[in-house]
């Protein structure tokens, strides 16, 4: 069945917002996807009335709950290939990788060790690790990055050699860049330095197909409002002994197998790391979400943003003066630029004029704008939902910008 745009596009109420006669190009999928309806009508459906809290209950409307928030993991288990009981919910990626950085890392972590990362991780895969890693003697290391936006692999391989890499942190597709990361290959490398690997995978998620059997990696992390689901939900999938092995890093309810004041037992690995009532709505409209993108196919909806890739790199080629800032061989999702003369912000500002709607900023990638010696980009970005004629769009914007700043 051929890929249909349009009928994709009718399930997106928040897509729908003409102004003074100009459409919508909604071109910010990397910060947050548009809604369709169906995840719309979960929220309304668990928020109204089917509502009630989970785990607890005993009269109906608390067990339908609890099932639907299970079925939500194991729908979650699905689209990562991967069993339930590795399938954590967190607020967000960000949470995840705290998550790993507070268990995982405060009980391995050890004075000599360290931590690597890329230099093109986002701040979520960077900070964690600058707070926890002092308070067990670690370090955090990054690895350097090619002039085209692609990781120096010669420089991972160095600095793995060291023997003191306890975890070694990788973004799947860098958010600044569109950078994508042979990350079977690093990670493959990685673990046989003995390092455990953790994948972000917060771009990845709604673009390619994921399959933690084949990743090589020990976790992975996603957020739920880049898929299409709501905000404060996320997934941290954690290999099955690796989680087993971890301390709890939030104390409350629900993570608990018995409490005293003189012992506290907790429970297995998904519920350990669950503390306190959960995101349940959430939760069960993540996995809406996932089942709505699991049917439309994520191999279609790769190979459908990958024309528009290749298309908007054509426009792009063609606005004098623009910098592409990210040119790795592997790229998707996401193209960052600059013009001669304006700032980021400026562009954005005579697109929004256009109702097109891009990013400007440092996308909380600080290190990835300070290796291109840039303090800004303009990022536009795709989802399943973009258009050719957004990316006309986009286009005419900038040629309107570049007269206006040029
Ligand atoms: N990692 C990457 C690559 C991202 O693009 C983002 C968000 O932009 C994050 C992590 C953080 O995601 P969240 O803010 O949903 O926790």
């Amino acid at each position: 069945m051929s890929y249909d745009v349009d009928a994709i596009r009718a399930q997106f109420p928040g897509l729908d917002d003409a102004r003074e006669g100009k459409p919508f190009a909604y071109l910010d999928s990397a910060a947050t996807t548009q809604k369709p309806r169906c995840v719309l009508d979960a929220v309304a459906r668990w928020l109204g009335p089917a509502y009630g809290t989970v785990h607890r209950g005993l009269y109906r409307r608390s067990v339908a709950s609890t099932q639907a928030y299970e079925d939500a993991r194991a729908t979650v288990a699905r689209f990562l290939n991967a069993d339930a009981k590795e399938v954590v919910f967190t607020m967000g990626t960000t949470d995840a990788i705290n998550l790993v950085a507070w268990s995982w890392g405060r009980s391995r972590l050890k004075p000599g060790d360290q931590v690597l990362v890329t230099g093109m991780e986002h701040h979520a895969d960077i900070v964690p690790w600058q707070v926890t890693a002092p308070i067990t003697g670690a370090e955090l290391v990054a690895c350097p990055l090619l002039d085209d936006g692609s990781l120096d692999e010669a420089a991972f391989d160095r600095l793995l050699a060291s023997g003191r890499v306890k975890l070694v942190g990788l973004v799947h597709i860098a958010n600044s860049l569109g950078t994508v990361n042979p990350v079977r290959r690093l990670a493959a490398k990685a673990r046989a330095a003995g390092a455990t690997v953790l994948i972000d995978a917060a771009q990845s998620a709604p673009h390619v197909p994921l399959d933690v059997a084949t990743l090589g990696c020990d976790f992975l992390a996603f957020s739920g409002h880049k898929v299409y689901g709501p905000t404060g939900i996320g997934v941290l999938w954690g290999r099955g002994e690796v989680l087993e092995s971890m301390p709890p890093w939030r104390g409350g309810g629900e993570m608990i197998e018995r409490v005293s004041f003189e012992r506290t037992t907790f429970a297995a690995p998904p519920a350990r790391f669950e503390a306190g009532t959960p995101p349940i709505v959430e939760a069960i409209a993540l996995a809406t979400a996932l089942e709505w993108l699991m049917a439309i196919g994520l191999e279609a909806v790769a190979a459908h943003e990958h024309d528009l890739f290749t298309y908007a790199e054509g426009l792009m080629a063609q606005v004098p003066g623009l910098r592409r800032i990210g040119t790795a061989p592997e790229r998707a999702g996401v193209l960052s630029f600059t013009l001669p003369g304006a700032h980021p912000a400026d562009i954005a500002a005579v697109l929004d004029m256009e109702n097109v709607a891009i990013r400007a900023g440092h996308h909380c990638a600080q290190p990835v704008m300070a290796r291109f010696g840039v303090p800004a980009t303009a990022r536009a970005s795709l989802g399943c939902y973009t258009t050719r004629a957004d990316l006309d769009r986009l286009a005419a914007g900038l040629h309107k910008a570049v007269k206006l700043f040029g």
